[in-house]
Order: structure tokens, then C-alpha cells, then sequence
């Protein structure tokens, strides 16, 4: 696979190969008949698209077109992509999602009802109203595995009760990341957390968060749980942990690394 770059501006048509990326009207991707890509290598016959990363040998084109909707079956919703995508495509997905619903879906000022002009090459959508141009937001999220002597703490969310995890939780306004981080430990499970690190971030395209990962170390280790977003939270050997998100995502890197 080729070292993709991230770059933005509408396609025009050159000599070098495209692999063309399609959303529908419902924000579903194309992926192709036995689902192993959603990276096409043909041509569809679409008009207008935006080159979204730059390649060695081809360059990676988002398109937005409902009639080949009609054509195809196999678009997928966004929820179905997850188990499908390996992290370097996972990446790609994550910009190319965000976009899709920046690019095609935002149309309109969200303080005047004014539409907007189209986006420039530079991701700015006017607003005549306003006076000045609008730009795609993103949805910082903090995820922490907090250890205790040689134990870690993993949560089992209400809506995802198939795995434990690491707590998460978004970022509010006028908060640093690690006072985020404190916050969130300390209303999920009641505990006070120090010598937070930072271990890595990553896009999150369900629906639009940067998670940024965090280990943190807790005094003590009785927890409170907040039992209105949790259903379970345990301390665990590190020799015996219980089932854990897919290894695509952050927090099953942050879960795997902390265990050294
Ligand atoms: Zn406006």
C-alpha cells in the first residue's frame, strides 16, 4: 500500500491512478463485493470529487453520489465498517467519514439558516451572514487506564456490554486534557488519579472524536461506580484480563501497553 498523505482540494483528472472512495446520500460506503476494501480501484463516472490523501503511485478521491446508490448494494453504514477496517484503512476511513459529512452534508449556518458557499480548497465554508468562514469541528475524547501496584482498572459500559475498557469521556469547555482526565476517573469510579502520561491519540470517525489516551496512577483502589453510565467496573491482573475492545482501536493499544 502506498504511504498515503493527507491533502485537500478538488480532484482534477491527471495521469496518475485514483482510488476512488464513495459515500451515498445516507453517509454508507461502497465496499466491494466480498468486503475486504472499500478502496476502489475502477472508474465510476462521478463528476465532482475532493482529493483527500496523496500516494507514491495513486491518490485517494472522495466522492458523494446517490445514483450509483441505485447501482450498487453493498453500501455499508458506518457502524458495520469497524469490524471490517485494519488500522492504516481504519485511518483513511476516519478523514474520509469526517469529510464526507463536512464536504457534503454540512449546508447550512448553524447561527443564521444561511446556506453556505461550497468549500473552498482550503475547507472554509462562508457564511455571507456571519461575515467570515466556517471550518469542520472534531470532538476531543480522553480514554485512561488507571493502575494501582500491579493491577489496572477497566469499565464495562452500558451501552457496550460485551467488553470492559478504559474510561472515557469528552473533553468540556475550559478544561485542560488532564483535568479531563482527573474529572472523568473521578465521577466514573470516585477515585483520585496522579502521574497521568500521555500514551497516543486517534481519529475517531463514530461520529467525529480525537481520542487521546492517557495512563494514570490511583492512590487507592475502592472504586465508586457511577452505575448511571456503568454496569461493571473491576481491578485486574495483568495476567488476567477480561475480553477488550478490537485491536484496531486505541483504547485496546492503551489496554495492551499498559500491561508492561
Ligand atoms: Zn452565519
Amino acid at each position: 500500500m502506498d504511504n498515503f498523505k493527507p491533502c485537500f482540494g478538488k480532484f482534477e483528472k491527471t495521469s496518475k491512478k485514483t482510488l476512488s472512495l464513495i459515500f451515498n446520500d445516507k453517509s454508507e460506503i461502497l465496499f466491494d463485493d466480498h468486503k475486504t476494501t472499500f478502496l476502489h480501484e475502477r472508474n465510476f463516472n462521478i463528476d465532482q470529487g475532493y482529493k483527500i490523501f496523496e500516494g507514491d503511485t495513486k491518490d485517494i478521491v472522495l466522492f458523494c453520489d446517490d445514483k450509483i446508490s441505485n447501482q450498487h448494494d453493498n453500501f455499508i453504514k458506518k457502524a458495520q465498517t469497524f469490524s471490517l477496517l485494519d488500522e492504516e484503512k481504519l485511518k483513511i476511513y476516519a478523514r474520509a467519514s469526517q469529510l464526507n459529512t463536512w464536504i457534503y452534508k454540512t449546508k447550512y449556518c448553524s447561527r443564521h439558516g444561511t446556506k453556505f458557499e461550497n468549500v473552498t480548497d482550503d475547507l472554509g465554508k462562508y457564511c455571507n451572514e456571519c461575515g467570515f468562514s466556517h471550518y469542520p469541528k472534531m470532538s476531543p475524547c480522553i480514554m485512561v487506564v488507571v493502575k494501582h501496584k500491579n493491577q489496572i482498572l477497566l469499565v464495562q459500559h452500558k451501552n457496550s456490554p460485551h467488553f470492559f475498557t478504559a474510561i472515557a469521556g469528552f473533553v468540556e469547555y475550559g478544561e485542560t486534557l488532564y483535568e479531563a482526565v482527573k474529572r472523568e476517573v473521578n465521577e466514573e469510579v470516585g477515585l483520585e488519579v496522579s502521574n497521568i502520561r500521555f500514551f497516543e491519540s486517534q481519529s475517531w470517525p463514530y461520529p467525529n472524536q480525537l481520542m487521546i489516551a492517557f495512563f494514570a496512577e490511583a492512590k487507592d483502589k475502592y472504586i465508586t461506580i457511577d452505575k448511571s453510565e456503568l454496569s461493571d467496573a473491576q481491578w485486574y491482573d495483568l495476567d488476567k484480563l477480561p475480553r477488550v475492545p478490537l485491536a484496531t482501536s486505541l483504547s485496546s493499544k492503551l489496554i495492551k501497553a499498559s500491561l508492561s
